[in-house]
Formats: C-alpha cells, sequence, structure tokens
C-alpha cells in the first residue's frame, strides 16, 4: 500500500508504446522530504515514467500517487504543487528569456516575484535579453530549471537537470536541489551521471529496460556493493585459489604477485587466502554508485 508520507508511490507500474514495454511493472517510493536519484541508461523506461507521474500519457496498469493525489483524477492538484523539468523542451522562439519567464511567472497565478526570477537568472548566468532562438542547448535547459524551481513547489520532478551544461553550472543546479530540500520539499530527478546522484540523492533506483533492478538509500547501496582490492604480494599464487572463494572474481592479474580483485560482503576468506603469500600492499578501494550501477549492468550482461 502506498504510505501517506510518501511523495511518489509507484506500484507495478507497466506502459507500452506498441508492441514495445518500455516499463514492466515499477515499484518505487520516494518519501517526502528526501532526493531521489532515478538511474538508467538510454531507453530504460525513465521519461516514461515521469511522463505517467505528471499525467501526460497514462499508465497501461499499477498504482500511482504523486503527493497522496493520484495525477490522472487530481492531474491540475498535481501539477499545482510540482515543479517540472522535462527532457525536451519546446520553448517559443519567437520570445525573449525575459518574455518567456514572465510568462512562465504568470501561469503560477502570480506566486512568484519577478526578483525571484532576476535572481535565479544571475545565479545561471542566463541573460534574460537574449532571444529564445539564439539559445544553446545549455541555455535553453536554465530556462527549463528556472521555469520548474521559480514558485518553490512541494515536489521537484526533474528529466535529467544537469543536461548539457557546464561543470559550474551543473553544481549550481545541484545546490538548487539542495535548497529545495532544505525548504522541505521532495525531489525526483533522472540521471546518467552517478557521481552526482551519488553527492545529492538520499535513495536512489537504477531501472534497466523498464525495470527497477535495485533500490534503496544511496549511501546503503554503495556499502552493499562489490569493493575493489589491489593486491601485491611477495611470492605468486595460484589463480585457482580464487576459483574457491564464490565472492571474490579477480578483475586483472599483471602477474602471479600483482591482482585486481572485487569482492562482495567481507574480506576475510580472501585475507586468509592471501596469508603465507607475502601480502605487501593490500588496497581496497570503496565502491562508488558508478560500481553499484556497473554490476547490475554486468551481471545481467553476462
Ligand atoms: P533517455 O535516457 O534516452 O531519455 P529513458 O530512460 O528516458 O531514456 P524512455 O524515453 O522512457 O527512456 O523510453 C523507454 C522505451 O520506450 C524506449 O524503448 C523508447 O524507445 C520507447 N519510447 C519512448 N517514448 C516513445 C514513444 N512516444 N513512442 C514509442 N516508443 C517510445
Amino acid at each position: 500500500m502506498p504510505s501517506s508520507s510518501a511523495a511518489i508511490s509507484c506500484q507495478g507500474v507497466t506502459k507500452s508504446y506498441g508492441a514495445n514495454l518500455a516499463l514492466r511493472g515499477i515499484d518505487l517510493e520516494v518519501p517526502e522530504g528526501e532526493v531521489f536519484g532515478f538511474l538508467g541508461p538510454n531507453g530504460a523506461g525513465k521519461t516514461t515514467l515521469i511522463r505517467c507521474l505528471l499525467n501526460m500519457i497514462r499508465p497501461d496498469g499499477g498504482n500511482l500517487q504523486v503527493l497522496g493525489r493520484c495525477p490522472q483524477m487530481d492531474s491540475v492538484a498535481v501539477r499545482a504543487e510540482t515543479g517540472y523539468l522535462p527532457g525536451e523542451l519546446n520553448l517559443d522562439t519567437a520570445l525573449t528569456v525575459g518574455q518567456i519567464l514572465t510568462l512562465f511567472r504568470r501561469m503560477r497565478g502570480g506566486s512568484v516575484s519577478p526578483r525571484k526570477v532576476n535572481v535565479l537568472a544571475e545565479r545561471l548566468q542566463l541573460d534574460q535579453s537574449r532571444p529564445i532562438r539564439h539559445l544553446s542547448k545549455g541555455n535553453k535547459q536554465k530556462v527549463g530549471i528556472i521555469q520548474a524551481v521559480m514558485h518553490e513547489p512541494r515536489l521537484l520532478i526533474l528529466d535529467e537537470p544537469t543536461s548539457g551544461l557546464d561543470p559550474l553550472m551543473q553544481r549550481e543546479v545541484l545546490t538548487l536541489v539542495q535548497e529545495a530540500k532544505a525548504r522541505g520539499a521532495s525531489v525526483f530527478f533522472s540521471s546518467h551521471l552517478l557521481s552526482e546522484t551519488e553527492e545529492v540523492a538520499d535513495r536512489a533506483a537504477i531501472v534497466r529496460a523498464g525495470e527497477v533492478v535495485v533500490s534503496g538509500e544511496t549511501s546503503a547501496l554503495m556499502r552493499n556493493a562489490l569493493v575493489r582490492v589491489s593486491v601485491t604480494l611477495e611470492r605468486a599464487i595460484a589463480m585457482e585459489v580464487f576459483d574457491h572463494l564464490p565472492n571474490v572474481w579477480v578483475m586483472a592479474n599483471r602477474n602471479d604477485r600483482d591482482l585486481a580483485l572485487q569482492v562482495r560482503g567481507e574480506l576475510d576468506a580472501l585475507m586468509r587466502a592471501l596469508a603465507g603469500h607475502g601480502v605487501q600492499r593490500f588496497e581496497p578501494v570503496p565502491a562508488t554508485l558508478e560500481d553499484v550501477f556497473l554490476s547490475h549492468y554486468l551481471r545481467m550482461a553476462s
């Protein structure tokens, strides 16, 4: 059952485009007040789910709740409390940045001051006098971000928010996400960028071919992930030793003394196997979210 304090709750959401099953039963829950990263490669179904959340398309099956409401039945109320950055933004090319931001501001019913918009434009270094038709992809993205956050909504749904932005502006957008969380808002964003998700997301889900393959607190995902260990031994070790260790994989061995290994769980069994070979170097490298992501993809691809 959906939790009453969930900003977003999905159970068994399915969606097909003809014969293409884009969502194969998505289950996820975004607690209110948290930042949630929705990760996956091209075509995994991220945008499709986001469109269902905002009632831009209808799911074929399953349950969806956004801010405790059904997006299909209560779409106006959901949109009023949500800021949305689409993956592809179509802006009226006849207008300037300032004109379009004024339009967006008025669409929010006068709840946003011109000053607020000016501050955001300055923070994102966006020149409001420029015509939309002359904007680069990154500058269009900034317009999209400003219109999503300007009314300080209870929920931000951002489809690849840092896409097309330079590193400085990416950082500014992540700061906006953190500020939204600090005022109590919830944020759901899709991304290909694992490092930024690791940095700002309390929770993350990895989606593959329309299914969530893993989800949880970002820190727990990394804690439970494979650890890489670099080892240098004084005396050679037979590679068959590792065949008997179920949670250890040899990733690379330059020779039988310098090894790169991957380990799931505790390191005890590996340390016992290495003992007696004169361990000169034993360096476990903590997993990153990228390792988590790749391990899920590589495991499934093999
Ligand atoms: P990206 O990171 O490239 O934006 P995504 O994870 O957002 O990818 P979706 O755009 O949701 O993925 O696409 C999921 C699947 O649905 C893909 O196979 C895609 O080709 C298909 N798809 C998406 N939109 C449509 C559409 N309007 N008509 C037909 N198929 C579609």
